[in-house]
């Protein structure tokens, strides 16, 4: 899925001066896992205006990241799902709001916004906070949710002493342009289905493939598993198994890896090394938010699902409090309720009247023509 640039950054009524590069919104969703998407939709429902961003390429979280073929039984009223169908299912929920989705940014840093210098006399300065990316945009929000469930995800990095100065060079953890494969001796390591994916799609158009796999099964779909044998028998590529001991590197490129066999350690020439062995979560700069957290995972009150800090949320996996059950519907409620409460930091002189989703005809007329 593309990253989504938000069409309009353009300030709002309640928006007295705001930087041109500054995306003023009510509600910044950390997270785009099943949790996050929910709490968009239930932020259009609320009236409430959001962006989402998400570290990786697209949305789903584990759903996506880890299990997308798993089934699902335990959402209501949907009797079983795959994983990654959950996740289409909720981005056509939201889809209606159209709210910018933004991918490839993490959030990094977390700041008050000052009170305006010439406030309305009488009311009160809304509370406002800053978050701001990786790749610098900055959000002026209301309210902040975290849905970051196990933290931000990244790749499990080779951990051998020349692996960080080749990295992005002839090191890489996923493969984001083919066409520098060409012509060139690759290594793919790993053993679930992006490794093979990719090994089988490289073997076209670079010169040779290895793949490399620490043992004789694999953590892949049976087809997969079959076509790359069929097209190790065919002569199209290699495989081996073994673990990387060794990066050799001529003048900072690349040269080749020993590959430790349980007879003995093989050299093998190579330009570049594919390594796909999954995905890490990290708790990332939230952990510096300064706020109360236990084990990695944030403290919330129950009844708001607001965190130690004003005007900042948690909901799904983050979450944390007595008796929490990592469960998706958990934080679907979390989700919710965590919204009810920061529409009070967005409209502050206004109450939130609850109606049904099918009496509001604004509403009902959105959702069932979306
Ligand atoms: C194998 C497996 C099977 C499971 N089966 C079930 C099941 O059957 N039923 C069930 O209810 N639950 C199941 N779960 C648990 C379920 O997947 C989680 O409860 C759910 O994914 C939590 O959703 P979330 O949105 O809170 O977090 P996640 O799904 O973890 O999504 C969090 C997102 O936040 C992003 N993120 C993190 N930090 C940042 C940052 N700083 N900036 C930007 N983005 C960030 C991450 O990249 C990620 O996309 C299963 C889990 C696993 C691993």
């Amino acid at each position: 899925m593309p990253t989504q640039t938000p069409a309009c950054a353009t300030p709002d009524s309640r928006t007295p001066t705001v930087p041109a590069d500054v995306i003023r919104t009510d509600v910044l969703i950390v997270g785009a896992g099943p949790v996050g998407l929910f709490a968009a939709f239930q932020a259009g429902v609320l009236g409430l205006k959001c962006e989402l961003i998400d570290v990786l390429d697209r949305a789903g979280g584990q759903c996506t990241e880890l299990y997308p073929e798993k089934p699902i039984y335990d959402i209501p009223a949907v009797p079983g799902c795959l994983a990654q169908d959950l996740v289409d299912r909720l981005l056509e929920q939201c889809a209606p709001f159209a709210f910018p989705m933004h991918f490839n940014e993490r959030a990094n840093g977390l700041a008050e916004v000052p009170p305006e210098p010439h406030g309305t006399a009488g009311h009160e300065h809304p509370h406002r906070l800053l978050v701001t990316t990786d790749t610098g945009k900055r959000f002026d929000v209301a309210a902040v949710l975290i849905c970051a469930g196990a933290g931000a995800f990244a790749p499990q990095r080779v951990a051998l002493p020349e692996a960080a100065a080749l990295e992005d060079h002839h090191l890489h953890y996923a493969v984001r342009d083919t066409a520098r494969f060409a012509g060139k001796r690759v290594v793919v390591a790993g053993g679930g289905d992006s490794a093979l994916d990719w090994a089988l799609a490289l073997r076209k158009t670079a010169a040779r493939v290895t793949l490399l796999h620490r043992r004789e099964g694999f953590r892949a779909a049976d087809g997969t598993v079959a076509e790359m044998r069929a097209a190790v028998a065919a002569g199209e590529m290699d495989f081996v198994v073994g673990m990387l001991g060794a990066l050799k590197t001529e003048g900072g490129s690349l040269a080749g890896v020993d590959i430790r066999t349980r007879e003995d350690t093989i050299s093998l020439p190579a330009d570049e090394l594919v390594a796909l062995y999954g995905l890490v979560s990290e708790p990332g700069p939230i952990a510096q938010w300064d706020l109360d957290m236990r084990a990695g995972r944030i403290m919330v009150d129950t009844t708001t699902y607001e965190t130690s800090r004003r005007g900042i949320f948690a909901a799904g996996d983050i979450a944390f409090y007595p008796n929490k059950q990592k469960l998706i519907l958990s934080g679907f409620h979390e989700a919710a309720l965590a919204l009810r409460r920061a529409y009070h930091y967005a409209f502050p002189e206004k109450a939130l009247v609850h109606v049904h989703t099918s009496n509001n005809a604004t509403l009902k007329e959105k959702l069932t023509h979306a």
